[in-house]
């Protein structure tokens, strides 16, 4: 159950507003961005966005953002609801539609100008952002709404607004005086340029590192499809024989099928060492840097460590509570992984090697296992999981659980011509949404697989109701010359996971633009919990077809698959957790970091017990979500979720029904379309009748007493 982490985008630049704007206006004619889009659903007209129209636009529009924010401002009139916390919240939507193409596009189809734009274009919306929420005439009209808001009578969505509002500026320092807005401008600014660059090092560490094999006879275990992706990767670089590389789908093939330890110790190498070689791509001074920043930031703020700032705002509230469900896990994993380090030492004592288990090891002899175990591997399960049974599986779901049907439509714009486009339908036919998937891997698009919006839902002033376009973008194994893509299982679950981002981007249902935001320990929830279908027996037998023959999984693999579900949780539990422990020791921090930050992560990691066989999901210096995304002091949030997603579930196995219409009409109604007009914790209690609880996610782990692998 290996999963493919993924980075949310949503409501990009939404509260972003501001300065900078030099109101320049070539080009306004033909720049699309600078009207709303006039294409079928208002999608972005792709086949006319050229490159040289996201700089002006972006100037352009950040000036009328500018304009927008001045007219409230300069109105004569007393601070009200109206004339400013609901004008501020729909400021900016014109800069939206810019920056969400452009930040959208740098990760799936990055070239080195847009690259280049960006590093010019990113401290710009920075400073943007700042200008509106150090705005102290605009802050204080937002705090005289703020403090009359029980006299006012505000209820509901309006209430969340003035109170959400209020707290974004103050936790971008509104309250501070000027001094220190100064300095905290300066701190914002060098780690907006620290991230960037901390994000540039690692993908030119993943695209400049290679494997080329030229002899055959090191090919020894890989299936033909792998190789058949090796040869190709080595053609497409101009190169003879078999090219591997850092990238997870290149990567975990051969470490699970190659026959060579040394050759798998040396891709897997590759992987490990990315910007912790010493070079010019090296991050370790950038996560020290970063690191320091942050922790200046939040004692700025009045927060005595970075998390506490963070987690302030989140569904968990302070880092003690993300703490005590991490370690709750964490020792549950650990003890898991200890006994799955037996059995894979016992296989390989059992080929003849009596040199110590590795951590490059790990993936060969857990296949090794699963299949003297269960008999079962990845290569018996592709055929029935090709990109068409997985997609429609995912479809075929939405509409037993909520109703709607998707449609294909080729007449839409796409930014790459592999792109797929398609139409979501309500029940009685109606527009739904628009969504995009990009299944398979490029230059320049991002690792892992995630899901974004090019327009989030909202509803307009005027009533008018903001349909959603959204898109999912993955790396998933291609498709070779004679067969579709035919995905391995966690890729399958990869899908089906971003699929639920999708749904939830779907059913919002809020009148603010600036309150679709869900917290980061809540936004994994209902992406992971259509991970429970794709695994689940009686949704295999529905989705799962031969791309040949068309016949259904055979039941006895269907067994076999969920015979083996627990099969390697200790190992992807204790990596997950690794990660998110080390992610929460950086920001719990509350004096600033000194050591070297690779001894810093190898002591933290021989305090909690880490076995050397395992490495953290990801090492700090390609720890991307946390120090390029938005997920510092928020790894944690992947297993927040998973106990909330696992005890979701469990409300459609108590009602005896995984496919109940009443479950899911209540989880859509109580938890999806609220977007972030409700606090998480209220909507889950709201859902589930109670808070959430943990035993869910160790049952389904396997964790439970007398369950564990032996
Ligand atoms: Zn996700």
């Amino acid at each position: 159950m290996k999963r493919i982490s993924c980075l949310m985008m949503l409501a990009l630049g939404v509260v972003m507003a501001g300065c900078g704007g030099s109101g320049k206006t070539e080009g306004v004619s033909e720049n699309p961005f600078l009207q709303p889009f006039t294409t079928k659903y208002g999608v972005p007209p792709f086949d006319e966005i050229k490159m040289e129209f996201y700089e002006p636009a972006v100037r352009e529009l950040m000036g009328r953002q500018d304009q927008e924010i001045k007219s409230i401002v300069d109105n004569p009139d007393t601070a009200t609801f109206e004339n400013t916390v609901v004008a501020l919240s729909y400021s900016g939507k014109d800069l939206d539609r810019v920056s969400a193409v452009f930040f959208n596009l740098i990760e799936a189809i990055a070239s080195p100008e847009m690259q280049a734009l960006a590093e010019k274009l990113s401290p710009l919306f920075s400073e943007h952002e700042d200008n509106i929420l150090l705005n102290d005439k605009l802050f204080a009209r937002v705090k005289r709404v703020y403090e009359q808001r029980e006299a006012l009578g505000l209820r509901g969505e309006d209430r969340r607004l003035v109170e959400e509002t209020y707290k974004r500026f103050v936790r971008a320092g509104a309250n501070l005086n000027d001094e220190d807005k100064g300095t905290l401008r300066e701190i914002n600014l060098a780690l907006s340029k620290a991230s960037l660059k901390f994000g540039q090092n690692l993908l030119a560490e993943t695209n400049g590192m290679e494997l080329l094999l030229s002899d055959s006879s090191q090919l020894a275990g890989l299936p033909d499809g792998v190789r058949a992706a090796a040869a190709q990767s080595a053609r497409e670089a101009g190169k003879a024989g078999w090219r591997f590389t850092p990238h997870k789908p290149s990567l975990l093939p051969f470490l699970t099928y190659c026959e060579s330890p040394e050759l798998r110790a040396e891709l897997y190498k590759t992987y490990y060492t990315r910007g912790d070689r010493g070079n010019e791509f090296d991050n370790k001074e950038l996560v020290r840097t970063i690191v320091n920043l942050r922790l200046q930031k939040a004692k700025l703020l009045g927060f005595s460590s970075y998390a506490d700032y963070v987690l302030d705002n989140r569904m968990a509230k302070t880092p003690e509570a993300a703490m005590e469900v991490l370690n709750a896990l964490w020792v549950n994993a650990l003890a898991s992984a200890k006994n799955e380090r037996k059995e894979l030492e016992r296989a390989m004592r059992a080929e003849g090697r009596q040199t110590a288990l590795s951590a490059a090891d790990w993936w060969y002899y857990t296949e090794k296992v699963r299949k003297e175990k269960y008999d079962i591997d990845e290569e018996m399960l592709r055929p029935y999981l090709s990109i068409d049974s997985v997609r429609n599986g995912v479809f075929e779901l939405a509409r037993r659980l909520y109703g709607i049907t998707f449609r294909r439509d080729t007449a839409l714009p796409v930014y790459q011509k592999d792109v797929e486009a398609y139409e979501v339908l309500n029940e009685d036919g109606s527009h739904l949404a628009v969504i995009y998937f990009d299944y398979y891997p490029r230059a320049g698009k991002s690792a892992g697989a995630w899901c974004t919006t090019f327009q989030a839902q909202y509803t307009r002033p005027t009533g008018e109701n903001v349909a959603p376009v959204v898109s999912i973008v993955c790396n998933f194994t291609p498709p070779a010359a004679d067969q579709p893509a035919l995905l391995s299982f966690d890729e399958t679950e990869t899908l089906f996971h971003e699929f639920g981002h999708a749904l939830h981007a779907f059913f919002s249902k809020i009148k603010y633009p600036s309150l679709g935001d869900v917290p980061r320990d809540f936004v994994e929830m209902p992406s992971q919990l259509m991970e429970h279908w794709a695994s689940h027996p009686q949704f295999l037998r529905v989705y799962a077809h031969h791309y040949k023959t068309g016949e259904a999984m055979p039941e006895e693999l269907i067994n076999k698959l969920t015979a083996s579900k627990h099969f390697n949780n200790g190992f992807t539990a204790t990596e997950l957790t690794a990660a998110s422990l080390l992610d929460m020791y950086y920001h719990m921090r509350q004096e600033p970091l000194t050591d070297d930050v690779d001894l810093f992560e190898k002591t933290r990691m021989e305090e909690i017990g880490l076995i050397p066989e395992i490495l953290p999901r990801y090492r700090s210096t390609y720890f991307s979500h946390i120090f390029d995304g938005g997920y510092a002091a928020g790894y944690y949030g992947y297993s927040w979720s998973e106990m909330l997603d696992a005890d979701v579930f469990q409300a459609f196995v108590e009602r005896g029904d995984i496919f109940s219409r009443e479950v899911a009409g209540a989880f859509r109604e109580k938890i999806l379309q609220n977007g972030g007009t409700k606090d998480a914790l209220e909507m889950f209690k709201d859902f589930r009748g109670r808070g959430p609880k943990i035993d869910a996610l160790l049952e389904n782990r396997g964790f439970t007493k007398g369950k564990q692998e032996k």
